[in-house]
């Protein structure tokens, strides 16, 4: 039989850095709350009977949001054989708060003190084994992120779990130990002993959850609450804040005990760096400077550029000539001629499409890599922070925002990562929202529209970032108004971590995962989707007959394409390029970095044309198709329309109803074709590209009304107004 030992802690403590530690396996570490949102297994390296599960970070065990109610199950219907119990030793007063529930619930404990060498540069004293004694428990110190003590820490929770060495609960005020004798004694005595403790503090606190777990009978519960009752009476308090209030008082005084602090009062250089970076003023400029670099440096064309100039390299040199040069040598050593079909699949489908899109590559990880930087160093934290100040006053609070940072890689986890919002309300609109965002995979799609027609200009991609960033506030500003979504947005409690020199190895493997995901759908989806999209845009009937076409205009595929593109004709989707726009938006559903794949394949078939200087075939192609302003119509549908089918089907399983879902992906839509269409019609308007026609007067009224929707008083006022109305009416 297996040992299954829990970590257990608050959120951003180092559980899962602790776990990578100790399976040897690479799970993704966050620096907010929310990253671990599922739990997850493995086994303790060199002791393969020993199981280790990663929890949820929570604060409390009266579970709030969905991830809280993940590790209060485990932790109580499951019961593993011992907690490791992580504590962040810089903050122990708030940790330890978490401790005293846990060594309510008869499970033996083992804390470990993390972060040690935060602690010790701080100059920071902790007498462990005081700690150890007065806590009851066996209490160990680590640094996971160094390694330091970690085994040691499990193998002392093996040791605990082997002894079932019960921690000794914290005994409350005689009052309140009274009336959970009460408890334990009417309704608790058929749990084991152990048990039984847990369940009254629950009990006591009047825990909704726990009440109907336990499907006491009615009169069971008026003689608990006669005792609760009593109890208030004589404290003067309710249940729930004697409890909390007595944590607090028994943690106070451990910490009095245990732990001296020398860096009290001083700032830390993390807290002086905090004064401008979280600056009330400054805060949102350096926001948008340091962002602005990020995608200047990846993926626009300055001449430092790292990004661009490998992606140059790739695309003109990599996959413009060495690797389509390769497969000629290879194609022709095989005796297959260039006229043959098996030789415009491989060249012009694959390698033109797979090609179109692994350019890119070079940029994604440059791009990855500066993302997982700054997530590691602790600026992103700072920024849910302050992003949570500007939420706040739209009535939408900063936890949506958390979400949104994880969507610049996947759009995937950013939904998953909407489960730290408590209220459903909030969090259905954040799942709404969070595909706006430029995942990893839309980014090729600006690249190329970025290289083709704008000389390469780090202010696409950077646009693209705050224009998704603007889709999610205005959505946000613009639900909130509607009853649906009304209503005060919750508390956000973050903890701030100090800042610190990223560490190159969680760096690495963040960047690398995500490079790895676009990589392999690059040689999965991607080169499925080109092949099948080669084949139908070879294909077709010319006279009558049907065969293999000169011109992929005849294609099937151009008249499918040509068949529904007057739906994108208001956006200034027209001519040779509205069929091929039309392809490239259906194939990006199964996955973005399809609409580059696409019109690799698409343009390349399409025969000579005069090369733009420094420009690859395709951008060439693409410049001579689109401009400037039916591109930005053409990128922001793309960027905030539907999402890609993973992540349909992650809000699919978030939302768990067919309606949300299918209402989800429908506003998404809607929101998209309405902001292109306004883009093209009066942006088209001003340049004189576009005739003054019944759309311009439609895209006036969209954006009028998005106007209105976005500046219209909030429903309270306008639900008192009604009142009032009614009420002078009567
Ligand atoms: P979780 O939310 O509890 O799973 O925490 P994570 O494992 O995701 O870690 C949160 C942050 O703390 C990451 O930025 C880690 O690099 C950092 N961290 C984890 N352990 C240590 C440690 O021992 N020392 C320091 N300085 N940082 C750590
Ligand atoms: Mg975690």
């Amino acid at each position: 039989m297996s040992i299954k030992i829990a970590l257990a802690g608050n959120p951003n403590t180092g559980k899962t850095t602790l776990f990578n530690a100790l399976t040897g396996t690479s799970q993704y570490v966050g620096n907010w709350p929310g990253v671990t949102v599922e739990k997850k297994g493995g086994t303790l390296k060199g002791h393969r009977d020993v199981e280790i599960m990663d929890l949820p970070g929570v604060y409390s065990l009266s579970p709030y949001t969905l991830e809280e109610v993940v590790a209060r199950n485990y932790l109580v219907t499951e019961r593993p054989d011992a907690i490791l119990n992580i504590i962040d030793g810089t903050n122990l007063e708030r940790n330890l708060y978490l401790t005293t529930q846990l060594m309510e619930l008869g499970i033996p404990v083992v804390a470990a003190v993390n972060m040690m060498d935060v602690v010790r540069k701080n100059g920071d004293k902790l007498d462990t084994k005081k700690l150890s004694d007065t806590l009851g428990c066996p209490v160990t110190e680590i640094s996971a992120i160094k390694g330091e003590g970690v085994m040691e820490a499990a193998e002392k929770a093996v040791e605990a779990a082997g002894k079932a060495a019960v921690p000794p609960p914290h005994r409350f005020n005689g009052t309140v130990e009274h009336a959970l004798a009460h408890i334990e004694e009417l309704v608790l005595h058929n749990l084991p002993e152990t048990q039984q403790r847990w369940y009254a503090v629950k009990l006591f606190e009047r825990d909704e959850k726990v009440i109907q777990q336990l499907a006491l009978a009615p009169d069971k519960i008026a003689h608990i609450e006669g005792d609760i009752k009593a109890c208030e009476d004589e404290l003067d308090d309710d249940a729930e804040s004697i409890i909390t209030a007595e944590r607090y008082n028994w943690i106070g005084s451990i910490i009095g005990k245990c732990c001296r602090r020398r860096s009290q009062g001083k700032l830390t250089v993390s807290d002086k760096i905090d004064q401008i970076v979280t600056n009330r003023i400054l805060a949102l400029p350096i926001f948008v400077i340091v962002m602005g670099l990020v995608y200047a440096i990846s993926m626009g064309g300055w001449a430092i550029s790292i990004g661009t100039a490998a992606t140059d390299w790739a695309n003109d040199v990599l996959f413009g000539e060495w690797v389509p040069g390769l497969f000629d040598t290879i194609l022709g050593a095989a005796g297959i001629a260039e006229e043959s079909w098996l030789y415009g699949l491989i060249q012009d489908g694959i390698v033109a499409g797979v090609g179109a899109v692994l350019g890119f590559v070079p940029q994604m990880l440059v791009l990855f890599l500066l993302l997982c930087i700054l997530e590691d160093v602790g600026y992103m934290a700072r920024i849910a922070f302050i992003m949570d100040r500007i939420f706040r006053r739209f009535g939408l609070s900063g936890k949506s925002f958390i979400p949104m940072l994880v969507a610049t890689g996947c759009g995937v986890p950013g939904i998953m990562a909407s489960r730290t919002i408590e209220q459903d309300r909030d969090r259905k609109m954040t799942i709404m929202t969070t595909g706006f965002m430029p995942c990893g995979a839309k980014m090729p799609i600006v690249g190329l529209f970025a290289g083709a027609l704008f000389g390469g200009s780090w202010l696409v991609a950077t646009s693209a970032y705050f224009i998704g960033i603007a889709a999610v506030i205005i959505s946000g500003v613009m639900l909130k108004k509607f009853k649906m979504f009304a209503g005060e947005p919750a508390p956000f409690v973050m903890e701030l971590p100090a800042y610190h020199v990223p560490n190159p190895s969680n760096v690495l493997r963040g960047t690398w995962e995500r490079g790895w995901s676009f990589i392999k759908r690059a040689g999965t989806v991607i080169l499925l989707s080109s092949i099948v999209l080669w084949f139908l845009q070879g294909y077709g009937f010319v006279d009558g007959v049907f065969g293999a076409v000169e011109d992929n205009n005849d294609s099937i595929l151009a008249a499918i394409g040509n068949a529904a593109a007057w739906i994108f004709y208001p956006l200034g989707w027209k001519g040779d390029m509205a069929w091929k726009a039309t392809v490239a938006s259906v194939t990006g559903l199964i996955a973005k970095e399809n609409v580059v794949d696409t019109f690799g394949v698409l343009y390349h078939y399409a025969g000579d044309i005069d090369l733009i200087e420094d420009s690859t075939p395709l951008w060439s192609m693409v410049a001579a198709d689109f401009s400037a302003i039916t591109a930005y119509s053409f990128m922001i549908f793309n960027l905030l329309c539907a999402p890609c089918f993973a992540a349909m089907g992650a809000i699919k399983r978030e939302m768990n109803n067919t309606k949300w879902t299918l209402g989800a992906i429908g506003y998404m839509c809607g929101f998209a074709y309405a902001a292109a269409m306004v883009v093209y019609q009066i942006g088209g308007l001003i340049t004189g590209e576009a005739a003054f026609s019944v759309f311009t007067v439609i895209a006036f009224a969209l954006l009028l009304g998005l106007i209105y929707l976005v500046f219209r008083p909030y429903r309270e006022s306008t639900a008192s107004r009604l009142n009032e109305r009614s009420v002078a009416r009567a």
